[in-house]
């Protein structure tokens, strides 16, 4: 091909190809956006869509089943059991016999696979639609349930217990 031929061949080629993407921008410009102006606007998400998990302490029983579901052992739970005047209740009715002072779920290791959430006797663990999992420090994924009072009440049982074992024998007269 001459290098004539060749130019008109290469100007034909480039509005050709200039008007099937002007038919692609016509076309779209009459049709319903598909894209979101995130953050702004969002997605309406599933029913069952699986965000970042939240447990309801206040209705957690401690029964650990949850950590025991977890393939990925990501669930930390502690429990100490309440003496028999301290039990509590949950929304549900469901008696509250332990002590929770720590419940942390990794959400870095978490594979929101949702199994935890299943097993929950009470459902006060559950998957919210919260999605945005981007954080500039990983600490921040980690995420502490338990209560203050929890904390307080097992640490001055916990120095109860100590006081008690390091008293003195008590004499006998
Ligand atoms: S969603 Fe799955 S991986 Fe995440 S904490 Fe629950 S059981 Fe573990
Ligand atoms: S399964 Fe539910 S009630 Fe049991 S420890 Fe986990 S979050 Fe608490």
């Amino acid at each position: 091909m001459g290098a004539v031929a060749k130019y008109f061949s290469d100007v034909y080629r480039a509005l050709a190809t200039a008007f099937v993407g002007l038919g692609v921008t016509g076309r779209n410009a009459f049709t319903k956006p598909t894209t979101l102006e995130y953050p702004d606007q969002r997605w309406t998400l599933p029913d069952r869509y699986r965000g970042i998990l939240h447990n309801r302490i206040e209705d957690c029983i401690g029964c650990l089943a949850c950590a025991r579901a977890c393939p990925v052992d990501c669930i930390h739970i502690e429990i100490s059991k309440r003496d028999k005047e301290e039990y509590g209740l949950t929304s549900d009715g469901t008696k509250i016999t332990q002590w929770i002072p720590r419940f942390d779920i990794d959400m870095a290791l978490c594979m929101v696979c949702g199994l935890c959430t299943e097993v929950c006797p009470t459902c006060c663990l559950t998957m919210t639609k919260e999605y945005e999992l981007a954080v500039t420090d990983k600490r921040r994924m980690y995420l502490e349930f338990a209560t203050e009072r929890d904390k307080e009440m097992v640490r001055k049982k916990m120095a109860e217990k100590e006081a008690a074992a390091a008293a003195p024998p008590a004499t006998q007269e």
